[in-house]
Order: C-alpha cells, then structure tokens, then sequence
C-alpha cells in the first residue's frame, strides 16, 4: 500500500470562488497518497493549473511540478495580469463562447473559434500555436499540455469580456474596426466606389470609410454596432 500523507493548503484572491467553501475559510488539511506534484493536488481542490500565478511550498517559490511532502505548508496565489499588454496576444476559444469570440475580435484580438472544436483539438491547437485557452471547462484547462489558458468566471458574455481585457491588460492594445468579427482575418480599407453596388441606400449615405475582410469579404464601417462597442469598453 502507497504509505498516506497530509499537507496543509491554502488558496488566495480568485482562486477562493472556484473551491469548496471548507476549503475558502483558510488552511485546510489535504490527505493524499503516494509522491503527489503541487500540480496533482491543486487540481484535487477543483483549480486548474492555469490559474495559479506562484506557489509557495513551506514558504519557498516553487514550480507545479515539485513534489508535497507530508506536513508541508503550500500557499496557492491567482495570476497577476501583465503590467502592460504583451504585443500580440493569441487566443482560442471553447465552443460555448461565441460571443465572448466575436467581442474579442471587434477589438481587434487574433480568436480562434468554431463551435465544433473537440476538447482534444482545442488543447493541441492551442499548445502547437502557443494560444491562451479560454473556457469555462475546469477539466479542459486541467490537460497538462495546455500550457496558458484562463477560466472564465462568469456566465455573461459582457462580464467575460471585463474579465479578459482585466486579466491580461488588453485595453491599451484594442485595436476596433481591425480585425472580422466572423473569420478573425484581417480587415483592408477599400474604396467607396469599390463596393458603392453592395452598400445599403442609407449606408452609402452616412458612410465614406470602409474596410473589407481579406478572408470572407464582408465590408465593415464604423456604424452603430461599431459605436456600441467602444462605448462598453469605455464602461468596462
Ligand atoms: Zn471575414
């Protein structure tokens, strides 16, 4: 028989939602078999190795791969976003989040989606690309070759959105009217004569500046939909 040990955990900031409310209350002891990585027994407590932005093992930096030791002391901190945007942030996204897809990139952020994407596909892809996986899939996230990903808290797609532009400091790099929300290729401006036999009668009125999806061909203006979004990032 594999001989039984305890450790003493403790998890913080929001990391404490995702974990049973015995266990949000402080330290708890966790009794466990055999040699356990800091890995194994974090997931044991329901939270996903991608959000764990340091851990301390008895006071000492250590990585998710250390072993626990009986009696050992291990303090469990959330991510810290970024103190500023990194250059070129790639995401993939999980079937049920279409929209949070679309919002993404509106503001101009490279999302891969499909709402057809095994749990297979999405964390090879994601590892092969070197993309942040965002879902609200626990286990998903827990794959060991899933190397950067997120756990989306909420259910509404608005909050969402708040927590990804809050999680990796993505406000200063939106870049609106960049990117098509339908395919996530790139838009080019196009001439107004170019397209004036697609446009709708009061389009073509109100509108001069146009863009065209290098993939799909859908022509973009800054129109009300346009307007309506930059004004819930400027509420977020
Ligand atoms: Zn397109």
């Amino acid at each position: 028989m594999e001989p039984s040990y305890t450790a003493t955990f403790r998890f913080y900031g929001d990391l404490l939602p995702l974990l049973s409310p015995v266990q949000r209350a402080g330290y708890f002891l966790y009794p466990f078999k055999g040699r356990q990585s800091a890995k194994h027994l974090v997931e044991a407590a329901s939270v996903p190795h991608t959000e764990v932005g340091a851990l301390f093992i008895d006071g000492q930096p250590a990585g998710l791969e250390a072993i626990v030791r009986g009696g050992q002391q291990v303090d469990v901190l959330p991510c810290q976003p970024p103190v500023s945007a990194e250059p070129d942030p790639r995401f993939i996204l999980d079937n049920h989040l279409g929209r949070l897809a679309a919002s993404l990139r509106m503001l101009g952020f490279d999302c891969l989606y499909r709402n057809d994407y095994q749990d297979e596909e999405l964390a090879a892809v994601a590892e092969a690309q070197a993309r942040i996986l965002l879902t609200r899939d626990r286990r998903l996230l827990m794959r060991k070759q899933v190397q950067r990903g997120r756990l989306l808290r909420s259910l509404d797609s608005r909050q969402q959105l708040a927590e990804i532009l809050q999680r990796y400091t993505l406000k200063p790099a939106a870049r609106p009217f960049l990117r098509c929300i339908h395919c996530n290729d790139l838009l080019t401006p196009v001439a107004k004569a170019e397209i004036d036999h697609l446009l709708e009668p009061l389009t073509r009125q109100y509108f001069d500046e146009f863009r065209r999806c290098i993939g799909c061909g859908r022509i973009y203006w800054k129109g009300s939909h346009y307007e309506k979004m930059v004004q819930v990032i400027e509420g977020l």
